[in-house]
């Protein structure tokens, strides 16, 4: 059976348990698809999505660049983000090819406002059974939340970024 798992929270490692769970899942030659948001791996090289590769999962990616880092508009990102909802429709799901389906970042689209919360509720409510569906990202939607069986609250107690230390090669990126 499939079930629905959120890591949200404003501590660190949200994507680091998506990326151990699709790493683990792989040694049992599970099928993953990793579907990442707001990230742009061409500028940040972001570790993950290479070695997941190597590793066999598919990857793919929406709605690359977000308002607060780049000079992109809300509507373009939302065009982007929507795009991304549909390829789970059409190819992920209705092909049934995955056991683990996992969407990094998903719940800042919605957060930032980008996607309605009930766009992202028939995402989670047509899932195939068998599908385990795994969302990231801080600030999950109380619907989601709902409707999710394993809910992790990552919680900040300290973070560098805080003394001013950058995110680090290989250790954040
Ligand atoms: P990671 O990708 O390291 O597992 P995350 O997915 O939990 O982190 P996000 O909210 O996606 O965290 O944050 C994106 C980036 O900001 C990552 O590089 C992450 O390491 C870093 N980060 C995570 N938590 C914090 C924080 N509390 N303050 C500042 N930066 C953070
Ligand atoms: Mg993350």
């Amino acid at each position: 059976m499939g079930l629905i798992q959120v890591y949200t929270g404003d501590g660190k490692g949200k994507t680091t348990a998506a990326v151990g769970l699709a790493c683990r899942a792989r040694a049992h030659n599970l099928k993953v698809c990793y579907i990442y948001f707001h990230k742009d791996p061409d500028v940040w090289g972001y570790g993950e999505v290479k070695n997941l590769q190597r590793l066999g999962v598919d990857v793919f990616g929406f709605s690359k660049e977000h308002p607060f880092c780049k000079d992109v508009g809300t509507k373009e990102v939302r065009r982007e983000c929507l795009k991304g909802l549909e390829f789970i429709k059409k190819d992920v799901y209705r092909q049934d090819k995955y056991d683990i389906l996992i969407l990094d970042e998903i719940n800042i689209s919605l957060r930032d406002g980008f996607l309605k919360e009930e766009e992202i509720v028939e995402i989670l409510d047509s899932k195939p059974e068998k599908l385990e569906l795994i969302l990231t990202g801080r600030g999950a939607g109380d619907e989601v939340i709902k409707r999710a069986d394993l809910v992790s609250e990552i919680k900040k107690i300290k973070h560098p970024f805080d003394e001013n230390i950058e995110g680090r090669e290989g250790i954040e990126y």
